[in-house]
């Protein structure tokens, strides 16, 4: 049954996985555990604004977005499941046109976007993208840096 993808078993059971956590909330706990460590301050999750942004700095009109590798078609992960690719492929053309449409929206309405790939949320990559969207604009809490 293990026909998904072409690969090895640990490899299917990974994209089983994606599938099944749709809301995506252990790679935002990961990422709001990052700020927490980093005393990163003045954000809130799930704002309602357009695509529904997993964090956002209101204050500064950051909207911050996780992509999960698969549902956003990675370029570094994503692989077409070889099972109802005729399902599968214009289903994640949808979401990423969708992600496309929401951070322009977004742009036209004053608010600066940040996308993390679910591979690419190590400490160091988000630490240094969002200082440097922090820096001019918000003080940041603490004065470990
Ligand atoms: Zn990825």
């Amino acid at each position: 049954m293990h026909k998904l993808v072409a690969g090895t078993p640990s490899k299917v059971s990974e994209l089983m996985a994606r599938i099944r956590s749709k809301g995506n909330e252990t790679t935002e706990l990961k990422f709001v555990r990052m700020l927490r460590q980093r005393r990163i301050w003045g954000w809130r999750r799930h704002a309602k604004i357009a695509g529904t942004p997993d964090v956002v700095f209101p204050k500064i009109k950051l909207a911050v977005f996780l992509d999960g590798c698969f549902w956003h078609g990675c370029p570094r992960c994503y692989r077409p499941p070889k099972t109802n690719a005729q399902y599968w492929i214009p289903k994640i053309a949808r979401n990423k046109a969708r992600d496309a449409m929401v951070t322009a929206k977004l742009k036209e309405k004053g608010w600066r976007v940040l996308r993390f790939w679910e591979c690419g949320l190590d400490e160091k990559t988000v630490t240094l993208r969002l200082r440097k969207m922090l820096k001019s604009k918000m003080p940041l809490v603490g004065h470990n840096q």
